[in-house]
């Protein structure tokens, strides 16, 4: 298989090269030049396989001969063993057709280890056989930091720049990684927020001299591996419940990565009816969605930080779908978000997204009131973003169908809020307990991509 860019000028390349790339040189987005269907048939088996089996035949099409049969068991193996469920996720109830999917049982506490665990394992997998190192520079809202920290620490190979912007995340994510000594990783807290992070790592990728010399790899959201490695929970998941009966799945979104992985699980043909985005305060999709116009905003520091963010960047992989495969309009739409901050969608267009897509958002007093709602209504702790899930997928309840809304971090990760919330002090899991006594190692660094440049020279 081969991934071409969404804007339609970079050529297309293997999945090695959508691996270890961030950007297409076009600057667009690398996406499979055609999808794999499943039949029915084989989706229903997944109904007696476990998670690693799901995984196994989901990924396999999409990585090319990069990996043999046996490597590619060994990686999802050992992506896995750390997770502390034997379904690695788990499904429980709010009602009896609606669901909550917990995707924080990994050794991060949040959904990014489903992802980056498992890429860490193709990273390491395809470096030994090349005996290559490589430079992967990453923006955190927090979640995505901590995660990549905890799967790449002490990989040979690999040189791990983190940026978090400063005092917008929360203790707990922070010392998740600042706690961190494994010498190939490094923590930068960014005086700016994080779609300022995110720029500086888009212009250092920009400068294709300097990223070509220290071998510059992504594994933000944008990186198809992580995409792909999401839709597995969707898959199995959805092949819980009879094919009889819809299931809708309602997703805290901000980059648009997770649900944008349930959209390519509906396509590869898992029993997916609506996906529902649900927003925080930064609600860019949501206006999207009713405004026809994607239109750039301040960027709120929330109860949920994991989602605070104005630009979507995944959402530019659904245009290219919207727009069939135009690289053309795709490119000119972003060259208008560049130059003026916004781009319209056409009426018939918008009418197609409102098909697969709903939306809502959640304002900060009504995320504390549904953490309230739910720990007194059903006796369970959620977090934030879970929160503004659940609320939302309320909105669009349908008793006639499944809703199963994703829990995408653990409380303890965002006891603070929680607290306030429900007034009742959480406890914290043992490995979370443990980072409050560690030394903290981080670089203060400015909002300035030069700044950046230099820390990362020093150390080539
Ligand atoms: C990253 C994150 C999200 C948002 O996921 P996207 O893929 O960026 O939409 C939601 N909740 C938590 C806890 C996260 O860490």
């Amino acid at each position: 298989m081969l991934y071409k860019s969404t804007r339609g000028g970079a050529k297309r390349i293997s999945f090695q090269g959508v691996l270890f790339s961030g950007l297409a040189a076009d600057g667009g987005l690398y996406i499979p030049d055609h999808l794999p269907k499943l039949g029915v048939m084989d989706v229903s088996k997944f109904v007696d396989k476990s998670y690693e089996e799901v995984a196994i035949s989901i990924l396999k099409p999409f990585l090319g001969d990069l990996f043999s049969e046996e490597e590619l068991q060994t990686m999802v193996y050992d992506a896995y063993s750390g997770f502390r469920k034997r379904d690695r996720c788990e499904l429980v109830s709010l009602s009896e057709n609606h669901k909550v999917l917990e995707l924080f049982h990994g050794p991060t506490f949040a959904f990014k280890d489903f992802a980056m665990q498992m890429i860490a394992q193709m990273f390491h997998q395809a470096l030994k056989k090349i005996r290559k190192s490589i430079t992967i520079i990453v923006a955190t809202s927090g979640d995505t930091g901590a995660a990549a920290v905890q799967a790449f620490r002490n990989l040979e190979f690999i040189n791990l720049y983190v940026l978090f912007p400063k005092d917008r995340i929360s203790e707990i994510q922070r010392r998740q990684m600042t706690t961190e000594t494994a010498s190939n990783v490094s923590v930068v807290s960014v005086n700016g927020n994080f779609d300022d992070c995110q720029s500086i790592v888009k212009s250092i990728f920009n400068d294709t001299s300097f990223s070509e010399r220290i071998a510059l790899t992504g594994v933000n959201s944008i990186n198809w591996a992580r995409i792909i490695s999401q839709v597995v929970y969707y898959f199995f998941t959805a092949s819980r419940f009879s094919s009889n009966v819809k299931v809708d799945f309602c997703v805290p979104t901000g980059n648009f990565g997770n649900i944008y992985a349930g959209y390519v699980a509906k396509k590869l043909g898992a029993n997916i009816d609506k996906l529902i985005i649900a927003t925080n305060q930064n609600d860019i999709l949501h206006r999207t969605l009713i405004s026809g116009r994607y239109s750039k905003g301040e960027v709120f520091k929330t109860f949920s930080p994991s989602m605070d963010i104005q630009v979507s960047s995944n959402f530019e992989r659904m245009i290219y779908e919207l727009y069939q495969g135009n690289g053309n309009i795709v490119a000119r739409k972003m060259r208008e978000l560049h130059l003026k901050g916004s781009y319209g969608i056409e009426e018939d267009i918008l009418n197609q997204l409102g098909e697969e897509f709903y939306s809502g958002t959640v304002s900060e007093e009504d995320t504390l009131a549904e953490i309230r709602n739910v720990f007194e209504k059903y006796n369970m702790i959620i977090c934030p973003h879970t929160a503004v899930g659940t609320k939302v997928s309320r909105e669009f309840f349908d008793k006639e169908k499944i809703t199963v809304s994703l829990a995408t971090a653990h409380p303890a990760k965002f006891a603070e809020s929680v607290e306030k919330a429900i007034k009742t002090n959480i406890s914290l899991p043992k490995s979370l307990e443990k980072l409050s006594v560690k030394e903290e190692k981080v670089v203060e660094a400015p909002n300035d991509v030069n700044y950046l440049k230099d820390l990362i020279k020093r150390e080539y």
